[in-house]
């Protein structure tokens, strides 16, 4: 493999087989690094301007935060980096830390900023319904609620029309299973290994991901199966996948006769014949899949799937908690880019711009064997501000053509990123589909073995101290993920390139000392 470092003279490329360390002597490799150093190829990229400034900071201390954190919050720290992040305002794709240093974000909380931090049509439309009312429950009507209801269903094609509003994403599956079994009369559900579809008890069924898993029983009728992944999976070539960019493995595919397709079909009926009963309630999957690293399927996996899923007396649910509004670019919702048409569809996150909301939808069919069979009420779902709120992120995402913005940054941005790829050794894989791109760190191109977590994690935290925050996923965390909010431009995209550019050749630099 050769490692080519295009800044540099050609000479300079160099030969790194498969340890992705240039392969020369160890005094001339800290020579070549040292000289890499001198040209400064690793200096801070400069961040496009933004004209908003944040407000003070004059809350508490850093270290009186992290002293009530460990007192009063669980005592599992979740944060990145050693020394997490406190941050204090946000405006679009920009965050503010408590000292006032601003960063690009690019993580959007988790996937879950559609639009913007602090949007200013979204604060106004939240502001408006705050000085008019707040809460009433669902024994009253209120005109948030239609409004909304209706400008969401039409987005959503025939015949999934009937609306669940719902406060959270694991809330919206929890309602899903048990509507796919009222309606079926069935138990089992299956859904992907390293899927994450939740952490309620119900959920934790789905989520496969095994340190997530509770110890204790949980997940009753709820079977896994493996993962189509198209990079680390057993089977994937160089034209499966639905990306502008497509993984190094190759293959010798026909157009139209993907045979790792075929094979994570077959895996899937192994499943279907072996580990549930004759009929079953159902089967979850995201159209992208989301905590596991943005990991893609073969085209036409999931067509073929849900007819086989259908043959078994199942519903098919399609997970938009990550992947609706726009976020992939080409279509409004994810399963439109597999060309399926599911029977509920969970949405989460982007909905409501970072407002806790969710939303299950589903045909009239199914609203009816559930609601026949199930009381259903929450106190908060489709309450007046959630709806306000959800109507504006609508309208944003339409009057700011923010799914086009998708397809045609994220496009720009994924190409990119496959050029990294091909320079650096240590980027196995870049994939994904408008702005939703995964970047899997490994040792090498060849082995595909993850990337050792700590080497990732100092990455990641460089990346930070230039300005960029990128979120982290797949089972081993070997794997970048971006999804920042749909405003974002291509200036903004060539910085976050440079950032990570700049932290690789930083980390070469290490490995070569
Ligand atoms: N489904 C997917 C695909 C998710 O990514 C998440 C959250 N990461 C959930 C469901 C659960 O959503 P929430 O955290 O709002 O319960």
């Amino acid at each position: 493999m050769i490692l080519v470092c295009r800044r540099l003279p050609r000479a300079l490329s160099l030969d790194t087989s498969s340890s992705g360390i240039p392969k020369m002597c160890p005094s001339l490799n800290r020579a070549w690094w040292t000289s890499v150093t001198k040209l400064s190829l690793h200096t801070k990229p400069r961040m496009p301007p933004c004209d908003f400034t944040p407000e003070r900071y004059q809350s508490l201390a850093y270290n009186r935060v992290l002293e009530i954190h460990k007192q009063h919050l669980s005592p599992k720290l979740e944060a990145y980096f050693p020394k997490p992040l406190l941050l204090h305002q946000g405006h679009m794709q920009w965050l503010f830390d408590y000292e006032g240093n601003r960063y690009l974000d690019f993580f959007s909380g988790i996937v879950t900023v559609s639009v913007g931090h602090c949007h200013p049509k979204v604060n106004a439309a939240a502001q408006k319904q705050l000085g008019r009312l707040w809460h009433t429950s669902t024994f009253f009507f209120h005109p948030p609620i239609h409004e909304y209801v209706e400008k969401l269903a039409v987005l959503l094609p025939e015949p999934l029309k009937v609306i669940f509003l719902v406060n959270s994403g694991s809330e919206a599956n929890d309602l899903a299973m048990t509507m796919a079994r009222a309606h079926s009369n069935n138990t089992d559900i299956i859904s992907f290994r390293g899927a994450y579809h939740g952490c309620s008890p119900y959920t934790l069924g789905l989520t496969n991901i095994g340190h997530l898993k509770m110890e204790l029983a949980s997940g009753i009728g709820c079977q896994s199966t493996m993962c189509p992944d198209v990079f680390r999976g057993p089977w994937g070539g160089d034209r499966c996948r639905d990306s502008p960019v497509q993984t190094i493995r190759k293959c010798s595919c026909a157009p139209d006769c993907c045979q790792a397709k075929v094979q994570y079909i077959e895996q899937f009926k192994d499943t279907l014949i072996t580990s549930v009963a004759k009929s079953i309630a159902g089967f979850f999957a995201e159209p992208i899949q989301g905590v596991n690293g943005f990991v893609q399927y073969p085209k036409g996996f999931l067509k073929e799937a849900f007819e086989l899923v259908r043959e078994k007396g199942g519903v098919c649910i399609v997970d938009e908690v990550q992947t609706g509004f726009g976020r992939l670019g080409s279509h409004f919702w994810g399963f439109q880019t597999h060309g399926v048409l599911p029977d509920i569809v969970t949405m989460a996150k982007g909905i409501g711009n970072g407002f806790p909301m969710a939303a299950v939808v589903t045909t009239p069919e199914i609203a009816k064997s559930f609601t026949k069979r199930q009381f259903h009420f929450n106190t908060f779902g489709g309450g007046p501000m959630a709806c306000a709120i959800g109507s504006a992120v609508l309208e944003v995402i339409k009057e700011e053509n923010l799914q086009e913005n998708s397809q045609e940054v994220g496009t720009y941005m994924l190409l990119k990123f496959a050029k990294l790829r091909d320079e650096f050794e240590i980027i196995g894989d870049v994939r994904g589909k408008g702005l939703m791109i995964g970047i899997e760190m490994v040792k090498d191109k060849t082995s595909r073995q993850p990337l050792p977590c700590e080497e990732v994690n100092q990455i990641h935290e460089d990346c930070r101290h230039m300005g960029l925050l990128v979120g982290r996923g797949g089972i081993f965390s070997q794997t970048f993920r971006i999804a920042p909010s749909m405003c974002i431009t291509k200036c903004d995209v060539n910085f976050a390139v440079e950032v990570f550019r700049s932290a690789l050749i930083q980390h070469m630099e290490r490995r070569a000392k």
